[in-house]
C-alpha cells in the first residue's frame, strides 16, 4: 500500500477543518495529520491534537501557543507548537507535507495558501477570498511551482468533477479544445431569496447566519445571505478554470442537489449532484483521482420533489452585481471589495451596521479608493490593509 500523504488543516477548528477531519478519521491508512492549526480556540485544538497526535500545532498568539504546549507536555511532548502567520507558513511550506487543506477563513488565509502553492504542494482551497485577492499571482505561482491546486468549494468541485481529465490535471487550460462553452454557478439563494425587500434593512445576524442548506462559518453565512459569496465565486471561478466573466453564469437553485455544472458547445450540459455535505468535495479533493467513502448519506431522487433554476434579482442582492463588475475592473478592485466585505460583514455581526449597509459600503470603498497594478503578494496585502483602513473609517470603527 502507498504512503500515506501528510496533511497539513489551515482552520481546522473550523466548519471545513472539522469536516475534513471527519473524512481523514474515516481513512487512517490513506492520510496522516502533520499540522493543526486554530486562530484562538486553544482547547479545541488540544483536543485535535490529543486524537491526531501531528506533529505540529499552530495557533496566533504566542501566550495560547505556550498554554497549548504547556497542557501537551505531560501527554505528548512531541507535538511542537507555533505562532503566528511565521508558523502557519511554516507547516505550510514544510518538506515533510503534501497536502495542504487551506480552510483559513478570509484574507487571513492568503499568506499560507501561497506558502503552500510556492512551495509546489497539493493545495486543496478552501479559502476563496485567496485566490480571489490574488488571482493571476496565485495562479502563477501554482504553474511555476507545478503545485496542484483542488478546489474545495462546492460549485467549483462540482465543475471541476464535470470537466475532462486533461483539464483537471491542468495539460491545457480549458478555453484550448473541449468545447466548454460556460460555466454555471448554482446557489440556494440563502435566507432571505424571499424575504420581502422593505424587511432586508432590519435582519439580524441570527437570521443571517441561519442558512436554509448548508451548516458553514459565519462569514461565508452571510456572504450566503448577500450573495457576495457567489460573486466570490464567480471570480474563483474565473481564476481556477480560465473562462472569462461573461462566460460564468449564475443560476438560483434552491434545493441545493445541482452543485454546478459545464455547457459544452454541442449542447451537452454536465452536472455534479449530491447531498449538501461538504464532506463530498473534501474527499473528492483529498483523494482525486481515486474516490473514497466520505460518510455521506446517498442522494435520494424519488423523494425530492423537484429540482428548480432561475435567475438572480441583482435588486435583492447588489453585492452579486458588485462582484461580478469587479471581475472586469481588475484585481485591485477584486482585494478593495474583499477587504471591504470582511469588516462590513465582522461589523453586521457585531451588530454595528445593518444589512444593507453592507453593500452600500463595499460600493462606496469601490469608488473612492485608488485601483492600482498589483505585481506581488506584497502590494495585495498592502491593498487589503489600506482598504481595511479606509472602510473602518468610513463606518466610523476607528478601534474596531
Ligand atoms: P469557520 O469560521 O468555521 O472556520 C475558520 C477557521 O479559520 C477556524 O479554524 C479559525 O480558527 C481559523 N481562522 C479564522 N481567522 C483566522 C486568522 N486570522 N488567523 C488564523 N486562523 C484563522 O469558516 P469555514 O466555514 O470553515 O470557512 C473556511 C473557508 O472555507 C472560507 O474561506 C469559506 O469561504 C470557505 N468555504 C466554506 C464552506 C463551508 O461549508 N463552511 C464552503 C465553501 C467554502
Ligand atoms: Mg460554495
Amino acid at each position: 500500500m502507498a504512503a500515506p500523504q501528510h496533511i497539513t488543516i489551515l482552520g481546522a477548528t473550523g466548519s471545513i477543518g472539522l469536516n475534513t477531519l471527519d473524512v481523514v478519521r474515516r481513512h487512517p491508512d490513506r492520510f496522516s495529520v502533520f499540522a493543526l492549526t486554530a486562530q484562538r480556540r486553544r482547547s479545541e485544538l488540544l483536543t485535535l491534537c490529543l486524537e491526531f497526535k501531528p506533529k505540529f500545532a499552530v495557533l496566533n498568539e504566542t501566550a495560547d501557543a505556550q498554554w497549548l504546549a504547556n497542557q501537551l507536555q505531560p501527554v505528548n511532548p512531541s507535538i511542537e507548537v507555533l505562532s503566528g502567520v511565521a508558523g502557519l507558513c511554516a507547516v505550510a511550506e514544510h518538506a515533510a507535507v503534501d497536502t495542504v487543506m487551506a480552510a483559513i477563513v478570509g484574507a487571513a488565509g492568503l499568506p499560507p495558501a501561497f506558502a503552500a502553492a510556492r512551495a509546489g504542494k497539493r493545495v486543496l482551497l478552501a479559502n476563496k477570498e485567496a485566490l480571489v485577492m490574488a488571482g493571476s499571482i496565485f495562479m502563477d505561482t501554482v504553474q511555476a511551482a507545478g503545485a496542484a491546486l483542488l478546489p474545495i468549494d462546492s460549485e467549483h468541485n462540482a465543475i471541476f468533477q464535470c470537466l475532462p481529465t486533461e483539464i483537471q490535471r491542468r495539460e491545457h487550460a480549458p478555453q484550448d479544445r473541449h468545447g466548454i462553452s460556460r460555466l454555471i454557478l448554482t446557489a440556494s439563494g440563502g435566507p432571505f431569496r424571499t424575504t420581502p425587500m422593505s424587511e432586508l434593512f432590519a435582519v439580524t445576524p441570527e437570521q443571517a447566519c441561519a442558512h436554509p442548506n448548508w451548516s458553514m462559518g459565519q462569514k461565508i453565512s452571510v456572504d450566503s445571505a448577500t450573495m457576495m459569496n457567489k460573486g466570490l465565486e464567480v471570480i474563483e471561478a474565473h481564476w481556477l478554470f480560465g473562462l472569462p466573466a461573461e462566460k460564468i453564469d449564475v443560476l438560483i437553485h434552491p434545493q441545493s442537489v445541482v452543485h454546478s455544472m459545464v455547457e459544452y458547445c454541442d449542447g451537452s450540459v454536465l452536472a455534479q449532484m449530491g447531498q449538501p455535505d461538504m464532506r463530498t468535495p473534501i474527499a473528492n479533493a483529498l483523494a482525486w483521482p481515486e474516490r473514497i467513502d466520505a460518510g455521506v448519506a446517498r442522494l435520494d431522487l424519488p423523494k425530492l420533489a423537484s429540482l428548480t433554476f432561475e435567475a438572480p434579482d441583482l435588486q435583492r442582492f447588489p453585492c452579486l452585481k458588485l462582484a461580478c463588475d469587479v471581475l472586469r475592473a481588475g484585481q485591485a478592485a477584486a482585494v478593495i471589495l474583499n477587504a471591504a466585505n470582511e469588516i462590513c460583514v465582522a461589523a453586521f455581526l457585531e451588530r454595528r451596521i445593518g444589512f444593507l449597509a453592507i453593500a452600500e459600503t463595499i460600493a462606496r470603498l469601490l469608488d473612492q479608493m485608488s485601483q492600482p497594478a498589483l505585481r506581488n503578494l506584497d502590494d495585495v496585502l498592502e491593498l487589503d490593509q489600506l482598504t481595511r483602513a479606509a472602510t473602518r473609517q468610513h463606518l466610523g470603527l476607528l478601534t474596531a
